[in-house]
């Protein structure tokens, strides 16, 4: 058996900074980080924009790593097959076993595929999660070509704006009511929607892909839309698959469940961090839930690898429970999306700034909606351009200052 230390499963952005936050918090043992993309850790946010439009090289998203990692071992391109927690050890795909002290679980996210069966000849299918999904995808986008977006998330409307930038005639295809309806609530998914049909992306929205066909898609009311190019982006599956064996130890409905410290099954040597995790928030009451923001990877990793540390040394770390104000932000043409907290737990939403509908031509007003769960903000949304993402921040403050309790 090899490699004793640290195990951080996932080398990515969560697992990156674990590795960072684990040295920070003193551990100076050995860290090995186990990645099954062949690639050193990489930023993701870029695949649907600046990488996909071909203005960013793909160099470019390489993550800047601290000169405090310099140290651990890399071992790239092999996925860890199993985890046993008890036993603490990991079953590399080829069959190697390696023993761990501590382990971190931040394996992420894939995208989900929807059962759609692909005909002979039919349009291209494609997704956008890792380096080589997006060159593939930008590989087919130019002049005229009819790409196809099936989700209305922050990945599909990002999509859908890269892809029209470079010139291809782009139809978003969604359930929801509005695009990005879940982050945003449905009257500023209708804002988002103006802007995006004022550059000439079509939506069909409250509709399903029922088929895909040589020509393109047939939906849910039978009608047809033409499509060389399919971008499925309709939410993610957790990685998980790797712990299954641990299963009575680690409950994985819908990611790794951990406690207020981000602990998998109460265990002081195994934490959770990224998109992967599934933990309580007790500004937002007791349920547990995933937040797959860019943000939260950093925020999980400091907290989830002084707990580690901690935990490791048999000792106390100290620490309140774990409750980080989410954001997110989205860039889809020249308009950013500036999220702060959990605008979805909100029962309302409120124009704070703006005129909503001042855009229904091409207006690049800014607009500020705030989210409300009784009289309490839970969330505040920007859309517009740099003055509105300074308003957002402002309210950044009012939403820390929220107190954590079981007020929702
Ligand atoms: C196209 C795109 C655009 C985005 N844009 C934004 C944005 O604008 N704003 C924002 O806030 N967020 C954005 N995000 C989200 C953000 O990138 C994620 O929240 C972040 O990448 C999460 O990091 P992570 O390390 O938890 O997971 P990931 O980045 O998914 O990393 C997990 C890693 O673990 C590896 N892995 C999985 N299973 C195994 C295994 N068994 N063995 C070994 N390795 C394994 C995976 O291959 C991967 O390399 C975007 C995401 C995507 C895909």
């Amino acid at each position: 058996m090899t490699s004793a230390g640290i195990a951080v499963v996932g080398a990515s952005l969560g697992g990156l900074r674990a590795a960072e936050q684990l040295r920070a918090a003193g551990w100076q043992g050995p860290i090995t980080m186990y990645g099954d993309e062949p690639h050193l850790p990489y930023n993701r946010p870029p695949l649907s924009k600046e990488v996909l439009a071909g203005e960013a090289p793909t160099t470019a998203t390489e993550l800047r790593r601290r000169p405090s990692v310099a140290d651990v071992e890399w071992r790239l391109g092999l996925a860890v097959e199993s985890a046993d927690l008890t036993a603490r050890t990991l079953t590399l795909a080829d069959g190697t076993v390696c023993g761990y002290e501590g382990l971190v679980a931040a394996t992420g996210v894939r995208p989900r595929r929807l059962p759609l069966s692909s005909p002979a000849g039919g349009p291209r299918r494609h997704v956008v999660r890792t380096l080589e999904d997006s060159e593939a995808l930008r590989a087919e986008l130019g002049d005229g070509v009819r790409v196809l977006v099936i989700g209305s998330g922050f990945i599909g409307c990002e999509v859908a704006a890269t892809a029209r930038k470079a010139g291809c005639a782009v139809t978003v295809v969604a359930p929801e009511a509005e695009p990005m309806m879940l982050a945003l609530g449905e009257e500023l998914g209708r804002v988002l929607r103006r802007r995006h049909e004022a550059r000439g992306v079509r939506f069909r929205m409250g509709r399903l892909v029922s088929h895909l066909h040589a020509e393109g898609a047939v939906l849910d009311d039978g009608s047809e839309c033409g499509a060389d190019v399919v971008v499925e982006a309709v939410g993610s599956v957790p990685n998980v698959e790797w712990l299954r064996a641990s299963e009575g130890v680690a409950d994985l409905t819908d990611g790794v469940l951990c406690d207020e410290h981000l602990r998998i099954g109460g265990l002081p040597y195994a934490v959770a961090v990224g998109d992967v995790a599934r933990f309580p928030n007790p500004r937002y009451g007791e349920v547990a839930r995933r937040v797959e923001h860019w943000s939260m990877a950093s925020e999980c990793a400091r907290h989830g690898a002084r707990v580690l540390v901690a935990g490791l040394a048999g000792g106390d770390h100290g620490l309140p429970p774990f409750d980080p104000l989410p954001s997110f932000w989205s860039d889809q043409f020249t308009l950013r999306v500036q999220s702060f907290g959990m605008p979805g737990v909100g029962e309302r939403a409120e124009l704070l700034e703006g005129d909503a509908d001042a855009d229904a031509g091409s207006a690049e007003g800014d607009v500020l909606y705030g989210y409300y769960a009784g009289e309490r903000m839970v969330g505040v949304v920007a859309l517009g351009g740099a003055r509105a993402v300074a308003l957002a921040g402002r309210y950044r403050g009012e939403l820390v200052g929220v107190p954590a309790g079981p007020w929702i």
